[in-house]
């Protein structure tokens, strides 16, 4: 019998899956569709590829949880540095997020001369290092034993952060740099909006110190796409089942029998990498742990992206990361920012025969494209491409002259049905005041053996997030794991 069945191969099942084969555990990962990766998949369409969502990947040195987890399992990533990280637009200004971070507050500084930065960037950097000094310290999570392993182990450190878990970032920000102007409010909200899922006035500054230095850590570019990376961790996985998908979960003496399209699959234990809110549809008994988990966290976010080929003349300094902060929200998305990726010319995956990918993604509220006419979902489909072009073009008038080959959208409902995500919610359960420190979801369930991991179970979203709770889960269940 397996030790552990993984039921989707997102971040968090290839993580789990790759450090517990590599462990010696016996392993199967199911994943439904014909792709790994989820959110940060990389999918063909057509003959073309593009990344699902994810585009920007960092953590991946040593000491950061992607590159930890790398060095254990002796793995190459296909990236490559890339610098500035992104290229923020906000009216006529642009400002470039480079690594280095004086070059990146020089340009902050020019884009809002009428402030005094330094001293906030300061701090900021202090406390994003310290959060980064104590991450591993501070496993598992959530546990009464967190804050004392932390001080522990790095005292300087913990009391230069603690405080900050419990106070806004707006607030901070305030009594640094005093009044600030809706444009700079904008700037700041951004980064904490597209790292922890939601804006400076509710995340704590310890969570946004993370998302404003994202830039300051090495940011790479993936080489084939997102789901290159996903593919290398999952050379290391024992059993790999694609296009199988989980249908239910029953409790047996031994574990759990697991029904598939393919067939019934025994394990002593579960991890689930599909949403907390999912679990129950797929074993009965953790319905009501499911529902529960609805009533809680009631702010979510869906995400409206946009996905293009294109052929022609690009210019060879146009950067591959681009943030547009704008005034007005973008039609039936109550976003008022879009983040555009494009692909770099040498890439042979997704830029082939002389093309480039480019996926462009936005915030959405979910509600705005439940329960619509099929005519009307088209419609608000259509109306929301066409606005967010011309934002792009506006922004980049160079991508004006190339030529469009294929155009098409994904709402949360496609989401929904690739990725299986509830609602089509995707970048987790944002990590804002009211749910963290204190009530954040675990990746513990009420059955024994059956875990949770991904982007709904840890404090923290995207590639460092899942992956640090990857080892958060495995601090719980595999204690013998010695990788931090
Ligand atoms: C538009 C967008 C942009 C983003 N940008 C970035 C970025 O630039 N950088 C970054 O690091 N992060 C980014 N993120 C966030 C990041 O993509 C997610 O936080 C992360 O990928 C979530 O991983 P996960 O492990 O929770 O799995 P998910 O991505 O949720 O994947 C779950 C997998 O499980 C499979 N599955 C579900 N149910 C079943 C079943 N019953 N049987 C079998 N398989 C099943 C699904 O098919 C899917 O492959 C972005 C997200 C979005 C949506």
């Amino acid at each position: 019998m397996l030790d552990y069945a993984v039921v989707g191969g997102g971040i968090g099942g290839v993580l789990v899956s790759s450090l517990l084969s590599h462990m010696g555990k016996e392993v199967i990962l199911f994943e439904a569709l014909d792709y790994l990766g989820g959110c940060a998949g990389t999918f063909e369409r057509e003959g073309f590829y593009y990344n699902v969502g994810a585009a920007t990947f960092v953590g991946a040195e040593e000491n950061l949880p992607v590159g930890k987890i790398a060095k254990f399992l002796n793995i190459d990533l296909p990236i490559k540095p890339i610098d500035p990280a992104m290229v923020i637009h906000i009216g006529e200004k642009t400002i470039n997020r480079w690594r280095d971070k004086e070059r990146s507050l020089e340009e902050i500084e020019e884009a809002f001369p009428e402030m005094f930065h330094k001293g906030f960037w300061e701090r900021v950097y202090k406390v994003s290092e310290s959060m980064w000094n104590l991450w591993c310290h501070t496993l598992p999570y959530p546990s009464s034993l967190s804050p004392l392993r932390a001080f522990f182990h790095k005292p300087l450190d913990f009391l230069s952060t603690f405080l900050c878990n419990f106070l806004s970032a707006k607030r901070v920000a305030k009594v640094y740099l005093g009044d600030f102007n809706s444009k700079y409010e904008s700037f700041l909200n951004h980064h904490t909006l597209i790292t922890a899922q939601g804006f400076m006035d509710k995340v704590p500054f310890s969570v946004a110190s993370l998302g404003l230095t994202y830039p300051n850590l090495t940011n790479y570019y993936a080489v084939g796409g997102m789901g290159r990376l996903l593919d290398s961790f999952a050379k290391r996985i024992k059993n790999l089942s694609l296009r199988t998908r989980v249908k239910s979960i029953l409790k047996k003496p031994w574990g759990y029998a697991l029904h598939t399209n393919k067939g019934i699959y025994e394990a002593k234990r579960v991890i689930l990498n599909t949403t907390l809110w999912k679990a129950g549809d797929l074993i009965e008994d953790l319905r009501p742990f499911s529902e529960r988990a609805k009533n809680t966290y009631r702010e979510l976010w869906g995400a409206f992206t946009i996905y293009m080929t294109v052929q022609g003349q690009i210019p060879q300094d146009l950067k591959h990361h681009h943030f547009i902060l704008l005034e007005k929200p973008i039609p039936y998305t109550n976003s008022r920012s879009l983040f555009v990726s494009i692909s770099e010319e040498e890439d042979p995956i997704l830029s082939k025969e002389k093309t480039r990918s480019i996926t462009i993604s936005t915030h959405t509220s979910l509600e705005l494209w439940e329960n619509l006419p099929r005519e009307e979902y088209l419609e608000r489909k259509e109306k929301a491409i066409e606005y967010c072009l011309k934002i792009l073009y506006d922004h980049m008038p160079a991508l004006r002259n190339v030529k469009k080959l294929k155009v098409f959208a994904g709402t949360p409902k496609t989401f929904e049905r690739y990725t299986g995500r509830y609602r089509g919610s995707v970048g987790g359960i944002p990590v804002i005041k009211d749910y963290f420190p204190f009530f954040y979801p675990s990746p513990l369930t009420p059955l024994e053996g059956i875990y949770l991991v991904g982007d709904t179970v840890f404090p923290g979203q995207g590639w460092p997030g899942v992956s640090m709770g990857v080892v958060n889960l495995l601090k719980f269940i595999e204690k013998d794991l010695r990788l931090c």
